[in-house]
């Protein structure tokens, strides 16, 4: 089986190169100095290609923080003016999606947790007809690969053609290493039945924890995935959440850097 999707190639949307592609910034803006420093840093390095930060977060449990809420958009517009970084950003409702695309916010997002549902999918397709914006769909947060394609067989045929899929990884109730199985198996069966779909990797997500971020990125490279959406923050162990696995804007360079784009031929 080959899935049918219409699909624009990567460097449509967003800046390719030599480098691995790296999408980086906060799990969450917490405020706006946060959000911009980190984003000032992120530029300095020269390695990113695009802002990252979570304004709707989806928590698994209530009363944690759930995201800032629509101001964020304000500090990832002055992100971007002082910066010159695209930004992206989940979004989980229709109304995320009109407040982002009219807030100018260039890649959106869908959830693990909003993967899993097709009601959600179909709302935020729906949200994107007429559209022409790139969006990434994670995988959902079960190992079901058709719940995956469904949910970009839904957003294809909304009619957006820049699309991408995340890799990040599945829970389980079993302890491990890693925060979110990486099931490496799910992620190529994607790749096998959609190779001209971009695939990138979260490393952070699959890791949990900052110590494992490059080894997690370099199997994803050695895979051929075509980038890795990593999260960074300007001081993590203060973060508001997921500060186990955000890394310095300065940690982020020296993965980058002791990365090899392509597994040495053998
Ligand atoms: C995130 O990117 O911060 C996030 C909530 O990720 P996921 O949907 O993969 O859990
Ligand atoms: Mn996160």
């Amino acid at each position: 089986m080959k899935l049918n999707l219409n699909i624009q190639p990567l460097n449509t949307w967003i800046k390719t190169g030599k480098e691995p592609l790296v999408i980086s910034g906060p799990c969450s803006a917490e405020t706006e100095e946060q959000l911009v420093a980190t984003a000032h840093l992120l530029a300095q390095t020269g390695k990113i290609s695009a802002l990252r930060a979570g304004i709707w977060k989806p928590r698994t449990r209530p009363g944690e923080f759930e995201g800032i809420g629509s101001i964020g958009l304000e500090w990832l517009k002055r992100a971007k003016e002082e910066t010159g970084l695209p930004t992206a950003v989940e979004v989980a409702t229709a109304k995320h999606v009109e407040e982002a695309l009219k807030a100018g916010v260039d890649i959106l997002w869908v959830g693990a947790r909003s993967t899993a549902n097709p009601f959600t999918v179909q709302e935020i397709a729906d949200a994107l007809k007429g559209v022409d914006v790139p969006v990434m769909v994670k995988n959902p947060v079960n190992p079901d690969l058709s719940l995956w394609v469904g949910a970009l067989e839904r957003i294809n045929n909304a009619g957006i053609t820049k699309l991408a899929a995340i890799h990040r990884g599945f829970s389980s109730y079993e302890k491990s290493a890693f925060r979110n199985e990486p099931m490496w198996d799910v992620a190529i069966a994607l790749k096998t039945l959609a190779p001209e779909l971009p695939l990138i990797n979260d490393p952070s997500h699959i890791s949990g924890n900052r110590d494992l971020i490059g080894y997690v990125s370099q199997k994803a490279l050695d895979l051929d995935m075509q980038g890795l959406m990593i999260e960074s923050h300007i001081d993590p162990s203060v973060a508001w959440t997921d500060a186990k696995q955000q890394v310095t804007p300065a940690a982020l360079a020296d993965i980058i850097d002791h990365l090899t784009l392509r597994k040495a031929e053998v």
